[in-house]
This record gives structure tokens, sequence and C-alpha cells, in this order.
């Protein structure tokens, strides 16, 4: 996890005033890659005591709306927060317990894949989520 030295930095460099709140979910959502909200909530509160969660859900926008976090809605599980920002990765959702892990880009630049048809449209970022179980969910099953 970045120093909170840097993670004060990465707000400033985005424009967004330092509070204690944002570097409490800035760090929670580094800590904790594709951790929900629910998630992020607990963590900020082991950090910095009561924290609202409305309070909770405003920084993670403006984190977001900045670009220092990435928000990722797999199909069918709830929106999910991480810090690798910028190089539109893929992800891999297991099947069972919606365990998330980074798949890195077929070819490294955004987009990775080539749309058959791009109906006109700009295309500049592409998305697959691949699904499967993961290797606990796998070995539980065989067992
Ligand atoms: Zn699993
Ligand atoms: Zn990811």
């Amino acid at each position: 996890m970045p120093a909170t030295t840097e993670l004060e930095r990465m707000l400033r460099g985005a424009a967004l005033r330092v509070t204690r709140p944002r570097v409490a979910v800035l760090a929670a959502v580094h800590d904790h890659p594709h951790a929900d909200t629910h998630s992020i909530i607990g963590l900020v509160r082991e950090d910095l005591g009561e924290v609202s969660q409305q309070a909770v859900y405003d920084v993670l926008s403006a984190l977001t709306g900045a670009g220092l976090v990435r928000r990722i809605d797999p199909p069918g599980s709830v929106a999910r927060y991480e810090s690798r920002v910028g190089d539109n990765h893929h992800h891999v959702v297991c099947r069972s317990c919606g365990a998330i892990a980074d798949v890195d880009c077929a070819l490294g630049t955004a987009p990775c894949l080539t749309a058959s048809d791009d109906h006109g449209f700009a295309i500049d970022e592409a998305e697959v989520v691949y699904r499967g179980l993961c290797a606990e969910c796998s070995a539980a099953r065989s067992s």
C-alpha cells in the first residue's frame, strides 16, 4: 500500500482536497483490490471510527470521477472498486464465491478487442468478464 504522503499527493494531483475520509478510502481500495462498498465502509471505519455510509459513497464517487479509482460492475455482482486504473484490464469472476482477479489485456492498449461491427462508435474501451470457478472452489468441489 502506498504511504499516506503518496496518497495525499495523488489526491492533490487530481485536484481533490486532502481529507481524512478520502485518504482512508483510497488506502482501503489500494489495499483491497475489487472490494465492494460494504467492505470499504468496514475498512474505513476500522481506520477512522464512525463514518457515515453516505460519506464513503460520496468519496468513492469523487475518486472514481477523478480517475484515481476504477469502478467495475461485474454482471450479477455489486459494484467493486480498484486502484489499478487506465489500463483497460479485464476480470475473471468465480461463479461460486464471487472472487475476482485481474486479467491483463491481450494486446496491452485500450481497447484490446476489435468489435466486428463498431456501428460508427469511436470505441475506446472493451471489457471482458471471464467466468468460472476459482482454485479454492474447484478444490472444494473435487474433494
Ligand atoms: Zn470461488
Ligand atoms: Zn482489476
